[in-house]
């Protein structure tokens, strides 16, 4: 049994994490494009930012003024029990927010849209977000939270299947200058790309590319690492460096993430993550054991879904492929 009490102290501690701690993939892909930036200035934004993340990890402070918007991710094992259920799993997470928005501090992001009514913790209406996926064969739960920074940054157009690969890159392109350019984005960042499913569907799975995939991984299907690759040199090919500044440090690394669509359509959907890519993960064990982690290992081999129930195999069977 996962105790309530050790989600909300788990899901403090992730909150710290995420907002202190840079994760060691992002922070390896900004030292990379150090040594092949030719733009003086977007080389100093590079190494400003690998000094102020040292500074936040010793001081243990936000390494940026602005919080984003602190979301969740909870993959649960099919074998996991829960104190209380789900109901006190949210309950716990949503209060964590609102205790680790005050003792970090975190700016309170999140006001209502229209009265813009602040609680000044992190916590409203819908907010934070929390998703939720599943893990055979397991009994422990994962929580992820990402502080999701770039309020910019994030596009969508419904393509057809005639747009071709062609179609795909301009978009991409369209949506990192057009943010870019005028300042609305802090790059250089993870893109991910969401290609196919229903709107809503594109747009979760172009967010969970960005936000949930480490910088060097790469989707299981040939045809689609080989894009993530294109898309990522030709992001950097735009002239735009690091905070806008020419230069080619753009995109530390591009993910793709595929759902199956209308046959009449190919939709896309382009999501930054800034240079505070923030997210951290706890695993909690029935046992009572939390081991803490910066990647949130959220694309497991079920987590696709491929072929689960396609052919009429069993559900290990399919989560294989
Ligand atoms: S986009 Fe990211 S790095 Fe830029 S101000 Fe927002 S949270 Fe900070």
């Amino acid at each position: 049994m996962i105790k309530a009490e050790a989600i909300e102290r788990a899901s403090n501690e992730i909150m710290a994490k995420a907002a202190i701690d840079i994760p060691d993939d992002y922070k390896s892909g900004i030292k990379s494009m150090i040594n092949i930036e030719k733009g003086d200035l977007s080389a100093f934004v590079l190494e400003a930012m690998l000094e102020n993340w040292e500074v936040a990890t010793a001081d243990r402070r936000p390494m940026c003024g602005d919080t984003g918007v602190p979301r969740y991710y909870v993959k649960t094992g099919n074998e996991a029990r829960i104190e209380g259920g789900f109901v006190e799993l949210e309950h716990r997470i949503r209060r964590a927010t609102a205790t680790a928005t005050h003792n970090i501090p975190l700016r309170p992001n999140r006001v209502h849209p229209l009265t813009r009514q602040d609680n000044n913790n992190n916590v409203g209406m819908n907010a934070p977000e929390i998703e939720y996926s599943f893990e055979p064969d397991a009994d422990w739960i994962d929580i992820t939270t990402v502080h999701k920074g770039g309020l910019f940054g994030t596009d969508y157009r419904m393509l057809f299947p005639g747009d071709g690969i062609d179609g795909i890159k301009r978009f991409f392109l369209d949506v990192l200058l057009a943010f870019g350019k005028r300042g609305l984005a802090c790059q250089p960042a993870i893109v991910g790309v969401g290609l196919g499913g229903s709107k809503d569907t594109c747009m979760m799975l172009g967010k969970q590319a960005a936000c949930l995939r480490t910088v060097g991984s790469h989707h299981p299907q040939a045809e689609v690492a080989k894009l993530e690759d294109e898309l990522k040199q030709l992001g950097n090919k735009t002239g735009l460096g690091a905070m806008g500044f020419n230069g080619s440090s753009t995109v530390v690394d591009c993910n793709i993430e595929v759902g199956y669509t209308h046959t009449g359509g190919m939709p896309i959907s382009v999501h930054c993550f800034c240079l505070s890519s923030r997210r951290a993960t706890a695993r909690l064990h029935s046992d009572g054991s939390i081991e803490y982690r910066t990647d949130p290992e959220w694309f497991t081999p079920y987590m696709r879904r491929n072929t689960v129930g396609r052919d009429g195999n069993s559900v290990l069977a399919g989560a294989a492929e």
